[in-house]
């Protein structure tokens, strides 16, 4: 049991490892580069976990017209939709064929659902709580990952999962985009930074372990902007994030925008996206682990940049890029009590 309460403590030990070890690491073989989700999921199973796409059916009130119709101006749902989800709402048969994909290779496999698409705290709370309860019960799934939009919690969404995380692991995964309010009108987004720290506040405040996205590249933020969220975003109590860099869907506002005005875009070379995503970690809390960098939508739908690498191949990518400058993350990283900017 003592081993239990250590965890809610790795973020703290990350950051005391990597402030405590950082001149070592700096010189040494560079054991420590980047605090993955392995650190973050290995740490509560101890075991192979994979997270599984489902499709709640759900939709999104920047598209029902609630907030807009729209939509955020980067955003086409099917370059996140994996096909064993891509068709049926029935929860319990996403899971097994996606545990059918996965369980060949790897039969001692443990599962996260992970309820990606659209907003999945939004419409009929009573059907996703159904949805969320019968993906539980399917073998093998351990937890619940939630995607949903920071304005789409609520106190009693976050009481809900509060109980429900007594009794198994649950994830709240915010799209956070950008820290910047006047970036979130440019693309859309319907939801001002304020409501996305009020989100995980108040998730972590639960103890419950909340992950944010966010997109590099998006129009209008200079390169030490985009650096500059790492800070910011420090600050947040987040246990994880996902980045990826911008990238042009086809049937989207933005293609559109990006057709008839390219000069306002500035999308990234692999090597000017490993330097940011490089001095973006520097600054990075070391306790937030970081899950993926890159996103690779399908070719038939990806307007540009063509980059055709894979996520696994830009980690190897980065991994040498950091070990030849000796650098890792939170090597730059100030913790607010030492901050002399600090509000
Ligand atoms: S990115 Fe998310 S919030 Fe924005 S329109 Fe798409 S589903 Fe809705």
């Amino acid at each position: 049991m003592k081993i239990l309460r250590f965890f809610p403590r790795f973020p703290l030990v990350c950051t005391i490892f990597a402030r405590v070890f950082g001149k070592k690491m700096e010189t040494d073989t560079h054991y420590y580069i980047y605090t993955g989700l392995d650190a973050f999921l290995g740490s509560r199973f101890g075991g192979k976990v994979q997270k599984l796409s489902v499709n709640a059916g759900t939709t999104c009130p920047n598209r029902d017209g609630t907030l807009g119709r729209g939509g955020c101006t980067y955003c086409n749902n099917r370059t996140f939709n994996p096909d064993y989800c891509a068709t049926t709402a029935d929860i319990r048969k996403q899971l097994e064929e996606g545990k059918r994909f996965f369980g060949r290779k790897y039969p001692q496999m443990k599962y996260l659902a992970y309820f990606q698409a659209y907003t999945n705290t939004y419409g009929d709370a009573a059907r996703l709580r159904r949805m969320y309860e019968e993906a539980l019960a399917v073998d093998g799934v351990v937890g619940l990952v939630v995607g949903t939009r920071p304005d789409c919690v609520t106190a009693e969404w976050l009481d809900y999962f509060e109980r429900l995380s007594r009794e198994t692991f649950v994830w709240i995964e915010y799209g956070i985009e950008s820290v910047y309010d006047r970036t979130l009108r440019r693309v859309n987004r319907g939801h001002d930074f304020a409501a996305t720290r009020w989100a995980v506040e108040e998730t972590a405040a639960r103890g419950i372990p909340v992950g944010g996205h966010l997109i590099l590249g998006l129009p209008g933020e200079s390169f030490k902007e985009m650096v500059d969220e790492a800070a910011i975003l420090s600050r947040l109590p987040l246990d994880t994030l996902k980045l990826h860099q911008l990238q042009v869907i086809r049937g989207t506002r933005m293609a559109r925008e990006y057709a008839e005005r390219p000069e306002q875009f500035h999308l990234m070379t692999v090597d000017r996206y490993l330097a940011l995503v490089s001095a973006f970690l520097q600054r990075l809390r070391p306790g937030i682990a970081v899950e993926r960098f890159v996103s690779q939508s399908p070719p038939s739908l990806l307007v540009a940049p063509a980059w055709g690498i894979k996520n696994y191949e830009f980690v190897e990518l980065l991994k040498k890029h950091m070990h030849a400058e000796g650098v890792f993350q939170g090597q730059l990283y100030v913790p607010d009590k030492e901050r002399t900017d600090a509000p």
